[in-house]
């Protein structure tokens, strides 16, 4: 059997919540009858998703999109596909787009041409980390969670070949 890495922690659960409650502060002020599709980019982001908008007590739609990038090593290909489309018509709505983590930027750069491209009223990003360390195409980030350093995160649904995403803290691993 292959040996498997042991997270340790980078954040914990009362930090992430922290974290989590003010980004969606910030958003509610923002989106507060603007009924906005919420777009969560799978799979990385279904927990930081369930948790944000629990806090947002007021009417939005939620929409998952699922993209090819990392496959199961650790570098992003550069080559992207949308894997899974959105189910709504997203023209003329306020697009919020609910990443985990902004790395390279490539991913997160797609998606957004991808979006804009369909005539969304507006279209922002909130993510719950950045880092910037290693960005290759510059990226908005409209609402930010938390800048990481440059190590390979896991946790919070974040995997390492797939394991690790239900890990309640933000954790790394070496
Ligand atoms: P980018 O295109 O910005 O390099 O990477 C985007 C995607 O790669 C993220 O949405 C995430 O799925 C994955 N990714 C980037 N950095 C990490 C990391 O530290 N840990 C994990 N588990 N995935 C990462
Ligand atoms: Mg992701």
């Amino acid at each position: 059997m292959s040996s498997q890495p042991k997270p340790r922690i980078l954040f914990t659960r009362d930090e992430i919540d922290a974290t989590v409650n003010r980004l969606a502060a910030e958003i509610k002020k923002d989106y507060l009858g603007k009924s906005p599709i919420l777009i969560g980019v799978l799979k990385g982001s279904f927990m930081f998703m369930a948790d944000l908008v629990r806090l947002l007590d007021f009417p939005l739609e939620v929409e998952f999109i699922r993209l090819s990038s990392y496959g199961r090593g650790r570098e992003s290909s550069g080559k992207i596909k949308v894997v899974q489309g959105l189910r709504s018509e997203i023209r003329g709505r306020n697009l919020l787009v609910i990443e985990d983590i902004v790395d390279t930027g490539l991913t997160i750069s797609f998606l957004l041409d991808y979006l804009r491209k369909k005539k969304p009223a507006s279209l922002k990003l909130c993510a719950l980390t950045d880092k910037p360390s290693r960005r290759q195409t510059p990226v908005t980030i409209d609402y930010l969670g938390l800048t990481v350093p440059d190590k390979f995160l896991v946790g919070y649904g974040l995997d390492w070949d797939e394991k690790f995403r239900n890990l309640p803290d933000i954790c790394f691993v070496e």
